[in-house]
């Protein structure tokens, strides 16, 4: 998946510089510049190149040459047209471009690229062009005016350039947190909260002044369904009870305590509950052709701050097992 995306924005960025390339080659020609002219065509065999490299995964390579090339590219252009035309600061959007493909060869597991010799390479191009350029007169003299409309559009380009790469960058950084708070948050069943996680939010709730009620809920009879319709069939019994109590309690928080056992932090207990009891008690889950019916009972406490929030999770145990031990498929209060 990352992968796919890190080829897809390559893809783009090949193309946006391909079409780059064409475009100077073509200004190069008016002004007359003919080194440069000469010049853009290996250029334009690079980015040509530069989507079979993409096309057969070798993005380190992709990265090394295509953009070793660019820097050169600009550099041999500031040499020949002069500081004026703003082409030196393409070295300065190589740094966030470098970084970026070493996060890119971590998440992808291939080669690393060298950060600090690459940009320093970057930097050390872009103090020689520029200092050549102030103290020695351009190959090719051109209308300073439109040298000034080149530097404009290049500093569009370059920023623009950083920006969006910053933007990709912190983007991924954001999803690959969020990836990893699931993964110690949640559990891998049902997606729901995990204990660890809800004892946080338990502490929390502990804490502050609102009342807030607990609410410990077991499937009942969750042995026999996991006997006669096999382990699968009782995994999908607990997805489906996730999935209804997530939706039936909004705005609480509901976590898997463990195995078939449930707990819920609310504000709104005990009627929420009670109506999560009759509708699970009024649906099935088809599994391989054959309709489970289950029901859960369940033990609601409220928080008590004369009591330790151990006791608080003890007092929504007892009630459970008072519900488990009188009938079962009930919520006790
Ligand atoms: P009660 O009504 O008293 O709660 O009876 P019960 O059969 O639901 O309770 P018991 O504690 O005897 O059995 C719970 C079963 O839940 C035992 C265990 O194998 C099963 N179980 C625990 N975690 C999972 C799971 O992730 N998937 C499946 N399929 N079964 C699980
Ligand atoms: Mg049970
Ligand atoms: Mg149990």
């Amino acid at each position: 998946m990352v992968q796919e995306q890190i080829k897809k924005l390559t893809l783009l960025i090949n193309t946006v510089i391909l079409v780059l390339v064409f475009g100077l080659m073509g200004f190069f020609y008016l002004s007359d510049a003919w080194f440069l002219v000469w010049f853009s065509i290996p250029t334009a065999g690079v980015y040509l190149t530069g989507y079979y490299l993409i096309k057969k995964d070798m993005l380190d390579l992709y990265v090394r040459l295509v953009y070793g090339w660019l820097t050169l590219y600009m550099s041999l252009a500031t040499l020949c047209l002069g500081y004026s035309f703003g082409f030196h600061l393409y070295s300065m959007s190589m740094i966030p471009i470098i970084f970026y493909t070493e996060y890119m060869a971590y998440q992808l597991k291939t080669n690393t690229i060298n950060t600090t010799l690459y940009s320093a390479l970057a930097i050390a191009a872009y103090l020689i062009t520029t200092g050549y350029s102030l103290f020695n007169e351009p190959v090719y003299q051109v209308d300073s005016r439109i040298a000034g409309v080149f530097f404009i559009t290049n500093s569009i380009v370059v920023l623009g350039f950083v920006t969006f790469y910053s933007k990709v960058m912190i983007k991924m950084v954001i999803a690959a947190e969020g990836q990893l708070s699931d993964r110690a948050n949640k559990d891998r069943l049902t997606h729901l909260f995990n204990r660890h996680y809800m004892m946080e939010q338990l502490k929390e709730a502990y804490e502050d002044d609102h009342y807030y009620y607990i609410a410990m809920i077991d499937i009942d009879n969750f042995k026999s369904i996991n006997d006669i319709y096999g382990h699968n069939g009782g995994d999908e019994v607990l997805r489906k009870v996730a999935s209804t109590m997530e939706k039936h309690c909004q705005g609480s928080v509901v976590s898997r305590w463990g195995g078939e056992e449930f707990l819920i932090l609310t504000k709104e207990a005990p009627d929420l509950i009670e109506s999560l009891r009759e509708k699970i008690e009024s649906m099935t889950v088809e599994f391989e052709d054959k309709k489970i019916s289950f029901t859960i009972t369940a033990g609601v406490a409220k928080k008590d701050k004369s009591i330790k929030l151990d006791k608080w999770i003890d007092a929504a145990d007892e009630k459970l097992y008072f519900g488990k031990n009188n009938g079962k498929n009930r919520v006790v209060t």
